[in-house]
């Protein structure tokens, strides 16, 4: 692909949008330059990035950003938000279609949003809450456990049961540091420690044992397609709401990779996502209910959010349309074809991956055996031009921090058009670089869990090679800033 003439429609929007910006904070205008000029250089193997298309981006980039409408579609707080309805409506009718819902709630301004969404729209519809007491007003930070348990208490002990933080689940499935673990009792399940698999038997026990009010299915980091059909039979059985959170593979649901068993929306009582993941839209997020849940969806906004991010909600309907379009299908083929790739030369070169390889658009290499850490890869990963994170392993001896895993993923360098033949490139150059990786000394006469030593010029031509890899596919190519 060349990149086409400067006077693109796409060029001339963001060419004159940076000079208005550059006459008044030109430090920002050339952050902004600078950050597209990083983009197009690295190979960008984050799985929760994507690239949006220039008609999402500036979808964003007006004054539907000036509207305030806390409310919802024709009941606003507030007067003269006909065309922020006309905004909400599209987008909510095309994430309904795209994905088979019922209900669409596309306010949520990112995924944690959605989830607060959704776990407090199964509280109103579930719980009869006594009025809570008048508590003494103090600072969040400053509430002891003690305080947190009167909380829960007063919610009536609610449980929520979901996938353990480090075989791949999210903060926001129940997780003490965050809010959903402050409000409710959690349990969470793993994986089987042989194959790495999620073992439905043992959710099902624990399940069964736990209660919960809500289970929750949807990861991060855990390299598998789940089978939700299984997942609402173990939710009907205990009698709890079945929750998918598919922020990472909703590009994978709506491309029609995963259907029947896999495809959360038939079986889950509610889902919700990100929009910016595999999706491809802008930033943010989004609740699909059953239709028993719609009316305590919509209440979002007041219950969880304030005003809505109008520009967001317009960049998101530009984006699900884009996604109606049968080449999002290919698309969403090729990411998981990419990581089929990528996972099985990184296995040829001996890299031990979880679960020994992938069905989605990630794959998870555990560095044990290359004798560094996580923390060591993802930044020995950086000096050579591949941006990858560090992520934990099951049952991972080097904890949440230094961890002992890389996660790479597809999504992005799939828009840019690599394919097969470029992963299995990509896998030689993150082989080396993890082979050729020392950990440093640590001041005690140990090895350090975070500092590493790879040799600069091993570094500066494995960069040099990643820039081979991505020279045939630009970045936004129909984008000249000259
Ligand atoms: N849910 C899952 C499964 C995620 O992976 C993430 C982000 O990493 C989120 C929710 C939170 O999304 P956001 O960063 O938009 O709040």
């Amino acid at each position: 692909m060349a990149t086409t003439s400067p006077l693109t429609p796409e060029s001339v929007a963001f060419y004159n949008a940076l000079e208005a910006v550059n006459a008044i904070e030109p430090r920002i205008a050339d952050a902004i330059r600078a950050e597209l000029a990083d983009q197009r250089e690295s190979l960008k193997l984050i799985a929760s990035e994507n690239y949006a298309s220039p008609a999402t981006l500036l979808a964003m980039g007006n004054w539907l950003s000036d509207k305030y409408a806390e409310g919802t579609i024709g009941r606003r707080f507030y007067a003269g938000c006909h065309n922020v309805d006309t905004v909400e409506s599209i987008a909510a009718e095309h994430a309904a279609a795209l994905f088979g819902a019922d209900h669409a709630y596309v306010q949520p301004h990112s995924g944690i949003d959605a989830n607060l969404v959704a776990f407090w729209s199964v509280l109103a519809q579930r719980v009869e809450l006594p009025a809570l007491q008048q508590a003494e007003v103090r600072h969040v930070n400053d509430l002891s456990e003690e305080d947190w348990a009167r909380l829960r208490r007063e919610l009536g002990n609610q449980r929520m049961l979901g996938m353990s933080l480090d075989a791949g689940g999210h903060l926001t499935h129940g997780f003490r540091p965050n809010i959903s673990g402050k409000m409710f009792e959690q349990a969470s399940y793993g994986t089987d420690p042989e194959t790495g698999l999620l073992d439905y038997d043992a959710v099902r026990e624990t399940a069964r044992e736990f209660r919960p009010l809500i289970l929750v299915a949807g990861y991060s980091a855990y390299p598998r397609k789940l089978n939700f059909r299984i997942m609402r039979e173990i939710a009907d059985e205990v009698g709890a709401t079945l929750m998918v959170d598919m922020a990472h593979f909703a590009g994978l649901v709506a491309g029609k990779v995963f259907t029947g068993d896999f495809d959360p929306v038939p079986h889950a009582q509610i889902v919700t996502t990100t929009t910016h993941k595999s999706l491809r839209g802008p930033r943010g997020g989004m609740v699909l209910c059953q239709q028993e849940l719609a009316e305590h969806v919509d209440r979002g906004c007041p219950m969880v959010l304030g005003g809505p991010l109008s520009h967001a909600m317009a960049a998101k309907a530009v984006a699900l349309a884009e996604a109606r379009q049968p080449d999002f299908q290919t698309y969403a083929q090729r990411i998981v074809e990419n990581a089929e790739s990528l996972a099985e030369e990184l296995m040829r070169r001996g890299a031990k991956l979880v679960t020994d390889g992938t069905d989605n658009h990630l794959v998870l290499i555990d560095v044990t055996n290359y004798g560094v850490t996580g923390r060591q890869a993802e930044n020995a990963l950086l000096d050579a031009g591949i941006v990858t994170n560090r992520n934990s392993v099951p049952r991972d001896p080097n904890g949440a921090w230094f961890t002992s895993g890389i996660r790479v993923g597809t999504p992005a360098l799939t828009t840019r058009g690599l394919g097969p033949a470029e992963m299995g490139e990509i896998a030689r150059l993150i082989d080396v670089v993890l082979t050729e990786t020392q950990r440093a000394p640590a001041r005690d006469g140990g090895l350090s869990r975070g500092k590493h030593l790879l040799d600069e010029k091993i570094a500066g031509d494995v960069a040099r090679q990643a820039g081979d890899v991505l020279a045939g596919y630009p970045l936004y190519p129909t984008v000249n800033l000259g």
